[in-house]
């Protein structure tokens, strides 16, 4: 499955969506998948009464494909809101094995800390990762309907600016998300949309009498919006519905749907940790 400023990179039977300019940057991460190669579940969701230690076990696969420690992950509580945290190495391995000590009242992580690998989960919603040039300092943003539609990306691009991150500098990948093929929405979608953003009229769309929208399109717009410049925004255009073998889909499997994981770092040396 081919996606442009993406390749696939695959580890002791997982594979990862990598954006391109990740290694460039000194960056690691990617979009993890729903299974191994084996066809073991990958889900990485520690939410909904599942079995704990399988899902860390999951984690554990990922994180060893991805080079990090799982210890050593941060996670958001993912809202639905626009709250973006500053993370530093204070915070440390906050979430990784247990959502309650994820950072809360946030869908969006950032930080120039090297060393500090950031995740969010999504099912359908977009992930967007996204990196100064050199990678020097790095944000993780679920971005689903309604983070969207208060602009958590716009959020995310001011702490990156905080940061010594100019928009002008970031690079951002958008990884799987339910795509306007399949995203059948509602009218008040529409008007929620077109009422915060002039242009949102542009991403619906009528087939058969239903309405479809464009969810990472208006992501890339706000992107654009906020001074991304748009040949560094890459879109890997998988839709987790068409591709229900690859992605979990909420919008197909219902609650019982398991998350993928969005995860970036800046590589570097990961402080000696206390063995006490
Ligand atoms: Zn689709």
């Amino acid at each position: 499955m081919k996606a442009r400023g993406f390749h696939w990179s695959r580890s002791n039977g997982i594979s990862l969506l990598v954006p391109d300019f990740f290694a460039p940057f000194g960056l690691v991460g990617g979009y993890s998948t729903r299974c191994a190669e084996d066809g073991r579940p990958l889900d990485i969701d520690l939410r909904g009464g599942k079995d704990a230690d399988q899902v860390l076990a999951n984690r554990r696969l990922v994180t060893d494909a991805v080079g990090v420690e799982a210890d050593d992950v941060v996670f958001a509580q993912q809202v639905h809101g626009c709250g973006v945290a500053l993370v530093t190495s204070a915070q440390r391995g906050r979430g990784a094995r247990r959502h309650a000590d994820s950072i809360p009242a946030v869908d969006g992580l950032a930080t120039s800390s090297s060393g500090l690998p950031l995740a969010v989960m999504a099912a359908d919603c977009p992930i967007l990762l996204m990196s100064g040039e050199e990678g020097a300092a790095v944000a993780a943003v679920h971005s689903g309907r309604r983070g969207t539609l208060v602009d958590i990306a716009a959020a995310a691009l001011s702490m990156l600016c905080e940061l010594s991150v100019p928009p002008g500098d970031v690079y951002a990948s958008i990884g799987p998300a339910i795509g306007p093929c399949c995203y059948e929405v509602g009218e008040k979608v529409r008007r929620d949309f077109e009422t915060a953003f002039p242009w949102a009229g542009d991403l619906f769309r009528i087939s058969a009498g239903r309405l479809f929208f464009d969810l990472p399109g208006a992501l890339k717009r706000q992107l654009v919006d906020a001074g991304v410049s748009p040949g560094r925004i890459f879109d890997c255009g998988l839709c987790t519905v068409c591709h229900g073998d690859l992605f979990y889909s909420y919008r197909k499997e219902g609650s019982a749907a398991g998350r993928t994981a969005g995860i970036i770092a800046i590589a570097g040396r990961t402080p000696e940790r206390s063995t006490a």
